[in-house]
């Protein structure tokens, strides 16, 4: 199965990337993550793509499209779910045709549909337990909210992620994201336009609820 998942940042897109991944069994591919690993090494590519990535700007296409697309042959033969990619229009045009040169089927594509301002306080209010990282604290979130100052799982004391509470960063990722002329919604309105020839299937995703019922309708619309 070969799957793109759009959504927002705040919108839990990376849990259920990773939730989908083993469900399906797909290689995950993310761009974000995969430059990230170049800066990791200290390459070339990851050099360039560091100064883009620290002010919150798209990295340039003649970066981003060839790096991408060669993950995905490389590691996509039995099924891919591609996270962070495409998000904008040319990067939507040049997978499709990538894709269609392959011969490859694009089974789904997913979008998590979450409005911005709740995505934003989604983020900044991400808190972090010092005992351990996995524990979910969201001060924003009603189930998982933080009792009083320490974290709802063990007590632990809780902190915030630098580049969570950078509200300039932040916004400027959503300004690409919730661009519907050439941003990401752009690039997935692209796909939703081919699963109305039939092409692909689309799904929408409200990304309001908790981890568990999001997934839950996920799985449910994939059958
Ligand atoms: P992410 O982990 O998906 O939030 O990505 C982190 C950063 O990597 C983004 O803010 C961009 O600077 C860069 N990036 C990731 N995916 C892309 C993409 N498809 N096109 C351009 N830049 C990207």
């Amino acid at each position: 199965m070969n799957i793109l998942l759009f959504g927002p940042n705040g919108s839990g897109n990376g849990t259920q990337g990773s939730l989908l991944k083993e469900n399906y069994n797909l290689a995950h591919i993310e761009s974000g993550a995969i430059f990230r690993e170049h800066i990791g090494k200290g390459t070339a590519l990851g050099k360039k793509a560091k100064e883009y990535m620290d002010r919150g700007d798209l990295v340039p296409d003649d970066i981003t499209i060839p790096m991408v697309l060669e993950t995905l042959k490389e590691k996509g033969e039995n099924g891919w779910l591609l996270d962070g990619f495409p998000r904008n229009m040319v990067q939507a045009e040049k997978l499709w045709d990538a894709l269609q040169k392959a011969g490859m089927k694009l089974d789904y594509v997913v979008e998590i549909q979450l409005p911005r301002k709740a995505a934003k306080d989604r983020i900044m209010g991400r808190r972090l337990c010092v005992a351990d990282n996995n524990h979910p604290n969201n001060i924003h979130i009603d189930a998982i909210a933080p009792k009083g100052e320490t974290c709802r799982v063990c007590g632990g004391a809780l902190t915030a992620r630098a580049d969570d509470q950078n509200e300039d960063a932040i916004n400027k990722r959503h300004d690409i994201y919730y661009d519907d002329k050439n941003g990401t919604l752009a690039a997935a309105y692209f796909y939703k336009n081919l699963a109305a020839k039939g092409l692909t299937r689309y799904i929408e995703l409200d990304g309001q609820g908790d981890i568990a019922s999001v997934k839950e309708a996920l799985i449910r619309k994939l059958r």
